[in-house]
């Protein structure tokens, strides 16, 4: 067995502290890193001032990618029925299982489930392994719920998912248009690259267009807090605007579009006075014909939309929309205009050029595209072996755990990814993958959920250690390098799926050795029977980087696609010459007809529900969390509400709440926010059962999806709100070491899992059914070390008690409400303190006491690069502090990444009403 385990470049061996360059593993802006390896280990990071995409800057997540990289929490053995085993034995297994479920069931039996994490080698083995040579079209990925309606949409106008704009853009353009993003916390360095362009050009004007107030409007010039799914209107509205009052581009429209007298009569079927459209999205008149005047006065138009247009049952419809009103004005193909899809994940682009979609086959070809089966099979050589590629598309997500549901898919791969939170319907497809007869899990962390439901685990290498290229937003090929040794025996996906082909008889075709002759590989067949003036041509071709040497790929520079002959050197925009790979060659306008969410309201569920992403969390928290400075800007799932809802529903700030849903139910502390629409909840999508007991949001969601992408309903939920029935609460914080395999209080009504640097701290509210808990006792029973000290107050239902041995701090528990908890950092220091004198009497009364009279409760931490709490903020602007430039001067909050200057205004505008009423 071959062991083709990190690959680094030399300089890594180093012991004297070196730079090496690799890329940012979170969101789709793509990155560059500096990283500083020390012996081996990664000490900081900076951003890469040389990489295009971010020019020297990184977001508050990308700055704490070194404080994520402890070994504690990592899978590092295989797997096998609950068993530790080598990997010899786990691949034989897996090899066996799958070979067992295809003779039995059929190939279609088998399916692989992937992830915008993989990087694009890993990725282009999967899908040959899968399609190729296990002959089953079912592999699906986790990008399908991020941007597959924005693909589809691009594929219906471009004939192809082609991003046409490049980041540059944002920069060139008059006018940018951001609508279903909050930049400023999903992409936070495309968002202050636009805030510096917009400051040193006063005529730039950004429009947000969003059903929430988000951070990003910190920067607009206009505002629209639309309804929830009225953006198709908005943007129908806008192209019937620009046919009366004669702003099209008639002479791009006759050369280069086809379709628009379909489309513009489709958006005519509606009303489309302004008073009409405007009554319909909910917003003022004026406010929208300002918007549709700015959008029909400016050639150098950008529309960035995200996740608040795809995760939409109509997304396709609604990303459609918005192309239409750009091919209708001809902004489109010229320096700061065009429809801009920002993905959100680092990966989401490369599986795509692989074909990791279940409707596409390989290489920006479906299954229907002339000659591509014959293509793909001649290729990949596939047709020489038994069985030959599937000759039609495979079952997007929602439908493949159906799939599996119903029995027809036996064995599924999972790579990189946890459905069971991000799926909706989640507590139905935990179920679903419980009952599957064969579920494969390669992962690199430990507390994932899906491998609790997984017969073989395989420990995958993670960032830093994995080695290969990833496509960002903007078409921007990058290095993500291995760097660091992997722990245990952690393994590389490619390497993983590469020993079980072998082992399934397709040795000669899964001979890599490298990452480097993969993406050859790749490469090559993006180029192959790919010719820009012939009819059938393909936008994604990457053939100019298929002659690489193993040291040209380590050192490749950021470059976009397409890169060949004709672009040597790359390309920054695409369709400039407004030639599109379509059978005309011309873009397509298609008729949109706006339909509202499938999970329709009702007298039970009559909040509408958003679902998305905080400043400071990736994903499932599974990396982020392992920072405590990116744990303390939200600590506990939240449930955002309108003060009126609030008040109709009897809740408070702060206080427990529960929402339920058709399919699941959420428990969160209530966060009144007058940025909410009335009638409308937001919930972060962040939380999993690693960190709380109920609060995986996408439980909540029913499987709709939009019927041409697959792309679930994610932002359009129906729920209802309580606040919830519990007992006391009480805190407890227990040391980082002893932490780790104490499980208390999960029978609890709530639960917050919080990790900081020194302890882990645990919200727990009781459960009102079950009788008083006492405390003492439970002490006793579950908690390490001794009772140090207590105190009770019997009348007031409150404890206080901490075990204190060899000088340090075990524990420290609180029953009691929150708000009269200490600071949390401040106890959180002391568990970092260890004397061998022991602790003296005088600290030890303020931990009993729970108070410090020189600690300050600095609140909810705003700026996380500086660790600068609400509270201290709002005492500064008290004390005079009238600027967010003041309280970087004094408090140095928001002076580094920038990611929380927003927040410091709301907080400066909270103030000054404060003063005003
Ligand atoms: S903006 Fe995105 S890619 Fe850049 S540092 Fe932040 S999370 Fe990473």
């Amino acid at each position: 067995m071959s062991d083709a385990r990190a690959v680094h470049p030399p300089s890594v061996h180093n012991a004297a502290p070196c730079q090496a360059a690799t890329t940012c593993p979170y969101c789709g802006v793509g990155c560059g890193v500096s990283a500083t390896l020390e012996q081996g280990r990664i000490t900081a990071v900076a951003g890469d001032t040389t990489h295009p995409a971010n020019q020297g800057r990184l977001c508050v997540k990308g700055s704490a990618l070194h404080e994520t990289l402890e070994h504690s929490g990592r899978l590092l053995h295989p797997r096998v029925d609950g068993a530790i085993t080598s990997w010899d034995d786990a691949l034989d297994q897996v090899a066996a299982r799958l070979s067992a479920t295809r003779s039995t069931h059929g190939n279609h039996a088998v399916a692989a489930y992937l992830s915008g994490q993989l990087l694009t080698e890993d990725y282009y083995v999967a899908n040959k392994l899968f399609k190729g040579f296990l002959g089953t079209p079912h592999v699906d990925t986790n990008s399908r719920l991020c941007m597959a309606s924005a693909v589809a949409a691009y594929k219906r106008a471009f004939g192809a998912d082609a991003v046409p704009c490049c980041y540059d853009d944002l920069e060139e353009a008059e006018l940018v248009v951001l609508v279903g993003s909050n930049l400023a916390w999903n992409h936070p360095v495309l968002y202050q690259r636009l805030k510096t362009a917009r400051s040193r050009n006063p005529l730039m004007r950004i429009v947000v267009i969003d059903p929430r107030v988000t951070d990003s409007c910190d920067i607009a010039d206009l505002y629209l807090g639309i309804a929830p799914g009225s953006d198709a209107r908005l943007f129908n509205g806008l192209l019937a605007f620009m046919h009366r009052t004669g702003r099209m581009d008639q002479i791009y429209l006759d050369r280069h579009a086809e379709g628009l007298e379909e489309a513009l009569a489709a958006a005519c079927e509606a009303d489309v006075t302004l008073d009409a459209i405007a009554a319909d999205c909910d917003i003022d008149p004026e406010r929208l014909e300002t918007f549709y005047y700015w959008f029909t006065s400016q050639l150098h138009v950008v529309t960035l939309y995200s996740q608040g247009i795809n995760q939409s049952s109509s997304g396709t419809d609604k990303c459609q929309a918005i192309i239409n009103c750009h091919l209708a004005g001809g902004r489109i193909g010229l320096p700061g205009a065009g429809p801009f899809s920002i993905t959100g994940q680092p990966n989401a682009m490369g599986g795509r050029e692989v074909g990791g979609l279940a409707n596409q086959l390989a290489a920006h070809m479906d299954y229907h595209t002339p000659q591509a089966l014959e293509r793909v099979t001649r290729f990949w050589q596939t047709g020489t072996l038994v069985p030959t590629l599937p000759d039609g598309p495979g079952l997007k997500a929602v439908a493949l755990f159906e799939a599996i549901e119903r029995g027809e898919v036996q064995a599924v791969w999972i790579m990189a990814t946890n459905p069971v939170v991000s799926l909706p319907d989640a507590d139905r497809v935990k179920r679903i993958l419980a009952a599957c007869p064969l579920v494969i899990v390669s992962d690199c962390m430990a507390n994932a959920e899906v491998l609790d439901v997984a017969d073989i685990i395989l420990p995958a290498t993670g960032w830093s250690e994995k080695d290969g290229t990833v496509t960002n937003s903007e078409r921007c090929i990058s290095r993500q390098r291995g760097l660091t040794e992997p722990p245990g025996e952690a393994r590389h996906d490619w390497w993983i799926m590469t020993e079980v082909a072998r082992r399934l008889g397709f040795a000669q075709a899964f001979d890599y050795d490298h990452p480097a002759t993969i993406f050859a590989e790749h490469a090559r067949l993006s180029g192959l029977d790919n010719d820009p003036d012939a009819a059938g041509w393909r936008v994604f071709d990457i053939s100019g980087l298929a002659s690489l040497t193993r040291d040209e790929y380590d050192a490749l520079a950021p470059i976009q696609w397409p890169v060949n002959a004709r672009a040597p050197a790359g390309t920054a925009r695409l369709f400039t010459d407004g030639h599109f790979p379509t059978p005309s060659g011309r873009a397509r306008l298609m008729p949109v007809r706006p339909c509202g969410p499938q999970q329709a309201l009702n007298a039970t569920y009559a909040l509408r529900l958003n679902t998305g992403r905080v400043r400071d969390q990736w994903h499932t928290m599974t990396r982020t969390a392992r920072s405590a400075r990116l744990m303390n800007h939200r600590a506990e799932p939240f449930v955002d509400l309108h003060p009126q809802d609030a008040e109709a529903h009897g809740i408070k700030d702060r206080q427990l709440v529960e929402l339920t849903g058709i399919c699941g139910r959420f428990r969160g502390r209530a966060r009144i926010a007058r940025a909410q629409r009335r009638g409308e909840v937001f919930v972060p999508m962040h939380w999993n059962e690693a960190f709380s007991g109920r609060a995986r949001a996408n439980a909540l969601l029913a499987p709709y999806v939009d019927p041409i992408s697959g792309q679930p309903e994610s932002k359009h939920g129906a729920v209802n709100v309580r606040p919830l029935t519990h007992g006391r609460e009480a805190t407890l914080m227990v040391t980082t070491e002893l932490a780790e395999d104490l499980q208390p209080v999960r029978d609890c009504a709530y639960w917050a899992r919080i990790p900081m640097c020194h302890a882990v701290r645990w919200q727990l509210a009781e459960d009102s059914d079950m009788a008083e808990r006492d405390w003492l006792a439970w002490i006793e029973d579950t908690l390490p070390g001794p009772l140090s000290q207590w105190s009770v107050d019997d009348a007031r239902g409150r404890l206080r008690a901490s075990s204190l041995q060899d000088g340090r701090l075990n524990w420290w528990l609180m029953v009691g409400p929150p708000d009269t908890l200490p600071s949390p950092l401040w106890l959180d220091a002391l568990f970092g303190e260890a004397s061998s004198e022991g602790i003296s009497m005088a600290v030890r009364r303020r931990i009993l006491a729970g108070h410090d009279s020189d600690a300050r409760d600095d609140g909810p931490i705003i700026c996380s690069c500086h660790q600068v709490g609400q509270y201290a903020i709002q005492a500064a602007i008290r004390d005079g502090d009238h600027s967010v430039e003041a309280l970087g001067a004094r408090l140095a909050c928001g002076t580094q990444c920038g990611s929380c200057q927003p927040e410091l205004k709301a907080l400066l505008e909270e103030e000054r009403d404060h003063v005003r009423l």
